[in-house]
């Protein structure tokens, strides 16, 4: 694009982010006004959240728990004392003209999120304020819904820890699932409830000083996150190679072009002219009620992801595509009796139960027409070896597909299924391949292949070729002569 490949290898990438988080409270931040998404424009509006003259805001103590929450599954330290400030700014869908913030004294400070390599990414801080209205541009007009306006807010803010795209990715993987299982937001990046602010900047690698900071707003999924710092990465190291300099600036992302453009340039903090909000109470918060919370919380994926491949032995990756999600993890966890079922149950969830619900939310809704103890009778009808596991799979996918019963549709397979003597089909099937069988016993693995094959096609598929193949091998231990 802009530069050379040995010239990008130079360089390293160095990322902040701030991640906003809207928070799944009934009523707005400092107001009753509903929290609804897709209502009618300014339908959930009232006189605190739109800024009239003698309104006086009221803090959501549900706001403040859960922000908490989110505090402590970060390791921050939760003062004790914190206070809500005014950040002065002027734009249409702010019609205050300021947002009620958090500054000098937020609710939650440093923390950190440990990546998989162990690398642990500093949070600086965590503070809660409110959201601001939407601007849309429809046939040809510019409209405002206020019905955001107001909506409780965590602004999640990192250190410049991050390197690379994947550290990236991984980091914001994170935050994202957390939110998830403490049931604080839907974190939906599509939707808005999750966004992120990148501060992307670069510098030659083995420096210790930090390049000039661009942010990048408008990403709305990981994927387009992972793109635009990408892009911005090449655009950077371009200017620098090319004698220019670079400046702080806010730049937009636009997908469809994959590019980023310059919006504005970069304010800092003291343009906003913060000051504590005086209609808004400071917070205290008893320590008692923090450690009460903290008692309260669920296991966070981490913790999960431990769980899931120590004590039950399911691979990494299966563990860590289900922990992504809470609800699946959930199904698991009420369907599985021990680490055998275990296994098997995880296989299928990320295996044909994903397939079949495709979007990342229809996962997290698990709304399945099956029930934990029907796929775990499935589970032991597998490990019992009375259902192979692809005819296993099938049932569940003609389940789903077709909105049956899976508890009828395993009792039809059972009766329906030929009955058969496995260990007589095994021993014919040795005389029938007796060269097979001969090659084996010399050491040819896979001279097994054919003999199996005779099984399998004796049975129409039916026998379960794991049980199969240890019949086979343990009666071909036996022969000497064949
Ligand atoms: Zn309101």
């Amino acid at each position: 694009m802009f530069c050379r490949k040995n010239q990008l290898e130079k360089y390293e990438l160095v990322c902040g982010l701030e991640t906003h988080i809207e928070l799944s409270t009934k009523s707005k931040m400092f107001c009753p006004c509903k929290l609804e998404f897709g209502a009618r424009p300014n339908v959930n509006c009232c006189p605190v959240c739109t800024g009239a003259p003698g309104a006086l805001p009221i803090i959501n103590q549900r706001a403040i728990r859960f922000a908490i929450m989110m505090g402590l599954a970060l390791s921050c330290r939760i003062n004790l004392f914190s206070q809500m400030e005014r950040k002065n700014y002027f734009y249409p869908d702010l019609p205050k003209s300021y947002q009620i913030s958090q500054n000098e004294n937020p609710l939650c400070t440093g923390g950190y999120v440990v990546l998989e390599s162990g690398k642990r990414i500093r949070v600086n801080h965590i503070h809660i304020e409110e959201d601001a209205g939407k601007i849309k541009s429809e046939d040809g007009g510019i409209y405002i819904d206020y019905n955001r306006g107001g909506t409780p807010l965590i602004e999640i803010v990192s250190e410049p820890d991050i390197r690379g795209v994947r550290e990236l990715c991984e980091y914001i993987s994170f935050i994202q699932t957390t939110a998830r299982y403490l049931g604080i937001s839907d974190v939906r990046m599509q939707e808005g409830s999750l966004r992120c602010d990148v501060n992307v900047s670069i510098r030659l690698k083995e420096s210790e000083r930090l390049g000039v900071r661009v942010e990048i707003k408008n990403m709305n999924s990981i994927a387009f996150m992972a793109k635009a710092v990408e892009y911005e990465f090449k655009r950077q190291v371009g200017v620098i190679e090319s004698g220019e300099k670079l400046f702080q600036e806010t730049r937009r992302y636009d997908d469809s072009l994959n590019i980023t453009q310059s919006m504005r340039e970069k304010e800092n903090v003291s343009d906003y002219l913060y000051f504590p909000d005086p209609d808004v109470q400071d917070i205290y918060i008893e320590k008692s009620e923090v450690e009460k919370i903290e008692k309260s919380m669920p296991e966070l994926p981490n913790q999960k992801l431990k769980r899931y491949t120590k004590d039950f032995g399911i691979s990494k990756l299966v563990s860590e595509i289900l922990v992504k999600y809470s609800n699946p993890s959930k199904f698991l966890d009420k369907s599985s009796e021990n680490a055998d079922q275990a296994v098997i149950i995880a296989n299928w969830i990320i295996g044909p139960v994903f397939s079949f619900l495709k979007t990342e939310s229809a996962k997290e809704n698990f709304k399945i027409g099956i029930s934990c103890s029907e796929i775990n009778k499935l589970a032991s009808l597998v490990i019992g070896k009375k259902i192979s596991s692809s005819n296993a799979k099938k049932i569940i996918i003609k389940s789903l597909e077709n909105n049956l019963s899976l508890s009828e549709l395993i009792k039809d397979y059972i009766s329906s299924s030929i009955s058969f003597d496995i260990e007589k089909i095994c021993e014919e099937a040795i005389l029938n391949n007796k060269k097979a069988a001969r090659d084996y016993i010399n050491g040819k693995e896979k001279a097994l292949q054919p003999i199996l094959g005779t099984v399998m096609a004796k049975t129409k598929g039916q026998a379960n070729i794991v049980a199969a193949k240890d019949i086979i091998v343990n009666k071909l231990k036996l022969i000497t002569k064949i």
